[in-house]
């Protein structure tokens, strides 16, 4: 069957490299010049390259680590010492630690988080353990009812004293959904506390060895072309075109010509912002489409900065713990395709970002680089600071659905009540959330309920997709 998908994020490629091994034919539909959506990259005159996000892959990804090995690349991934670093805002320039031994989980998470004095208090930890104790008991399904508090309001609830917040989560809400502890779902970070501490390897974390877009979506590209799909950039969808039972006829995109694509079946793997947009008249009173009108995209800002000497060695991710900044790492040593001896490259995300996505890049990057006196005080307050060589800001007004309680009830499922319509993205219901594991999840999900829906000669005397 000819299936076409809008959007080549990693959920739209992610559905079309399914749907080819399922022996479909897909024809993903990008509205913009680049791949990869919210892991899109450029490059710059320098051929240096910028992206969207610093993006971490963690071992609690499994579809994402099923992809790179089912693509040949696992290779491409630099795993890390398995630790959590967080900056020391009261001693600038000094580190504290998370380091998790290699001891079966939860123990090598409950050693990490005993270990690390500089943080909490024993009484604190002790306390943060009993307040966990549902979640790890009562699992998932406690976890989802969770949604209906913030995580500030979750931990008054369970006595957790606020310290704790304001030491950890404070930085942990803002690395997972760039928004504060008292606006985040108590589900999201109880989802990756679970996470993280049933599985031994769940918070190991590992970097790209270069650009996404060069080194994920490429291969992907590649796999689906191989077996006879298409990927078209430049190709915006305008509009969906109905039958007249309101099942879709076909894709109109906005070009010179008007195109109509016309397939067999349709996939939406825009952001939900976009797709809000979009849907057509007749389906707006259908549950699912309501449904996300409840879901918008959160603001964020990723910066990079180049700097005339090294800033430092740490070959890592970097919670800032800075009211402007969520995390950070040193580019130049994390990651092999930028790596360098003598510069650094930062790659930092600011984060809360609602009061500085229409301001100018300029000052952006003045308010950065204070904070950078902070982080780094023996590079930028001594005789001859460190010089900033070049920088790239890249505002994304709207980027992963803001996960604010009562979310989970607005997140649709991918297939729609419209025949031949599905839906993936990582804001479709699918237990990872707003994360490139939740986006592969959610493509592969959708390819899943088409191979079932209309089984293929390969599909039905072959095997199920295998789900992880
Ligand atoms: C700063 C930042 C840091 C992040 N860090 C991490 C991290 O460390 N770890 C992690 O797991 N996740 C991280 N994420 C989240 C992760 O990037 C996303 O969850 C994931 O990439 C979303 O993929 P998607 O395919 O669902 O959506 P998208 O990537 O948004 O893809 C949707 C695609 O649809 C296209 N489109 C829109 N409108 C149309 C149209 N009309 N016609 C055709 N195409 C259209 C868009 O151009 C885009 O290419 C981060 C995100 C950001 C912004």
């Amino acid at each position: 069957m000819r299936i076409a998908i809008a959007g080549a994020g990693l959920a739209g490629l992610s559905c079309a490299k399914y749907l080819a091994d399922a022996g479909h034919v897909p024809i993903v539909l990008e509205r913009r010049d680049v791949l990869g959506g919210k892991i899109a990259a450029w490059q710059d005159q320098d051929g240096d390259w910028y992206e969207t996000g610093l993006h971490i892959f963690f071992g609690a990804y499994p579809n994402m680590l099923q992809l790179f090995s089912e693509l040949g690349i696992e290779d491409r991934l630099q795993w890390k010492e398995h630790t959590m670093i967080f900056n020391q805002p009261e001693k600038p320039g000094t580190y504290s630690r998370f380091d998790f031994p290699d001891l079966p989980a939860p123990v090598n998470g409950l050693i990490a988080i005993l270990r690390n004095n500089d943080m909490l208090t024993w009484p604190e930890k002790i306390k943060f353990g009993l307040g966990l104790l549902p979640a790890i008991v009562k699992g998932q399904s406690y976890v989802e009812q969770m949604d209906r508090y913030s995580w500030s309001q979750w931990m008054k609830s369970r006595n957790i004293p606020e310290r704790v917040e304001k030491e950890v989560f404070i930085a942990m809400s803002k690395a997972l959904n760039f928004i504060n502890p008292d606006e985040i779902s108590a589900t999201i970070l109880l989802t990756a506390l679970n996470r993280f501490l049933q599985e031994k390897n769940g918070s190991r974390m590992a970097f790209l060895d270069g650009s996404p877009t060069e080194r994920l979506c490429q291969p992907l590209v590649e796999h689906i072309t191989s077996r006879g799909g298409q990927v078209r950039l430049n190709a915006p969808l305008k509009e969906i075109l109905l039958n007249p039972d309101n099942s879709v006829k076909g894709f109109l995109l906005r070009d010179n010509n008007d195109e109509i694509v016309e397939a067999d079946l349709y996939v939406s793997a825009m952001p939900v912002d976009p797709l809000k947009t979009i849907v057509p008249e007749p389906w707006r009173s259908l549950e699912c489409f309501q449904q996300i009108q409840g879901l918008e995209g959160v603001p964020v800002i990723n910066l990079h900065l180049w700097f005339d000497r090294k800033l430092t060695d740490i070959d890592h991710l970097l919670f800032s713990r800075s009211p402007l900044l969520s995390v950070y790492a040193d580019m130049s040593n994390t990651c092999k395709g930028y790596y360098s001896e003598e510069r650094s490259m930062l790659e930092l995300v600011l984060a809360p970002a609602q009061e500085w996505i229409n301001k100018s890049d300029q000052e952006i990057i003045a308010a950065t680089m204070q904070e950078l006196e902070k982080l780094f005080p023996d590079h930028f307050q001594g005789d001859t600071p460190a010089k900033l060589l070049k920088s790239h800001v890249v505002k994304t007004p709207r980027s992963v659905y803001r996960a604010t309680p009562g979310r989970q009830a607005h997140r649709p499922l991918q297939r729609t009540p419209v025949s031949n319509f599905y839906l993936a993205g990582d804001f479709t219901m699918q237990q990872y959330l707003g994360s490139m594991e939740g986006a592969v999840l959610s493509g592969k999900l959708a390819a899943q309920a088409i191979v079932e829906d209309f089984p293929t000669s390969i599909t039905s005397e072959n095997q199920q997709m295998s789900l992880v």
